[in-house]
């Protein structure tokens, strides 16, 4: 199938896209990498009137670290992403999810803003903004909008953005001393949308975390970050503690049944990450083997 008739618009500034985003409202679309955008208009799941390509809009696109904040722009690329060495000294965790988005030559054209907006609960970027307590920059013709990643994501491909404004940039406090990170996802293939994943960012001390964020995807409508991870921290980690906070996961987690997999098993598949994330973030194996609640 082929998408249905559209208007193209290049924006040739942020004003200028601001502009036809304030006419058309939600009868327009932003292009940005287009590897999402493209293959749901050529499903007809979307029919935007227009579409205002934000692709030379360069000034949206690069890494920069000032006062231990780094910011990232909405063009920039998964694959850029991947090779810089200001995100893998500063967000590691971003470093090594990125690996798992797709292929290199979706990679090669992806964007963190198109993914972002896009809010697929299945996606990796989402759900390690949430871990890392970014900020996502928001613009509108009246001004601009700053919003925690916890409360960016509304459901499944919801977001705060209004139909008028554009997702500028997103901004993360760089890596703190002590601070582990944790990052796996089941899936069938390497590249293909995870099953169950989970993002988690610790600062650990005297063998204990001080601060744990576990976020977990595609076991949600969006991004889930959980209250189990409260059950572990300053405390000493033992089965029985990783037991209760596994009971609690379990609790509190409303995963979906679809066709790659049923509710249960991505509920069972999230405490085994949950054990496997304190053993590696610790350091301590052992603490993998006592099988899950
Ligand atoms: C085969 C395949 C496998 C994939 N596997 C994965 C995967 O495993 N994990 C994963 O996370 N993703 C996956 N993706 C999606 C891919 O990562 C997309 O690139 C990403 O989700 C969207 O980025 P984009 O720049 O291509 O956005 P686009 O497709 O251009 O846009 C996506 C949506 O966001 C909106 N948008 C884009 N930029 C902005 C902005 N700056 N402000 C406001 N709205 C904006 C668009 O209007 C559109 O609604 C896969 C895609 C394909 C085709």
């Amino acid at each position: 199938m082929k998408a249905s008739a559209f208007s193209y618009a290049r924006a040739t500034s942020v004003v200028n896209a601001l502009e036809l985003l304030a006419t058309y409202g939600e009868r327009a679309k932003i292009l940005s990498g287009g590897q999402s955008l493209m293959p749901a208009m050529n499903l007809r799941l979307i029919s935007p009137e227009l579409i205002v390509d934000i692709g030379d809009l360069y000034d949206l696109r690069g890494i920069a670290v000032k006062d231990d904040i780094l910011t990232i722009g909405a063009l920039t690329r998964h694959v850029d992403i991947l090779r810089s060495t200001e995100i893998a000294a500063h967000a590691p965790l971003l470093a090594e999810a990125i690996a798992h988005v797709a292929h290199p030559a979706i990679r090669n054209r992806g964007t963190v803003g198109g993914s972002l907006a896009h809010a697929d609960p299945a996606s990796e970027l989402p759900a390690c903004m949430v871990a890392l307590n970014a900020t996502v920059v928001v613009r509108g013709q009246t001004g601009e909008r700053r919003i925690a990643a916890v409360d960016f994501f509304k459901g499944i491909y919801e977001t705060a953005l209004t139909a008028q404004e554009l997702l500028i940039a997103v901004e993360l406090p760089a890596a703190k001393k002590n601070s582990a990170h944790f990052f796996f996802e089941f899936a069938r293939r390497r590249g293909d949308y995870a099953i169950a994943g989970l993002a988690a960012q610790a600062i650990v001390a005297a063998g204990m975390f001080t601060n744990l964020q576990l976020v977990f995807f595609a076991v949600g409508d969006r991004p889930v970050s959980v209250r189990a991870a409260n059950k572990l921290i300053n405390v000493a980690i033992t089965p029985a503690v990783l037991w209760e906070a596994s009971t609690v996961l379990g609790e509190e987690l409303d995963p979906q049944d679809d066709q790659q997999a049923s509710a249960s098993m991505r509920r069972h598949l999230a405490k085994v990450l949950l054990a496997r994330s304190a053993s590696t973030l610790l350091g301590r194996p052992n603490l993998n083997a006592g099988g899950t609640a």
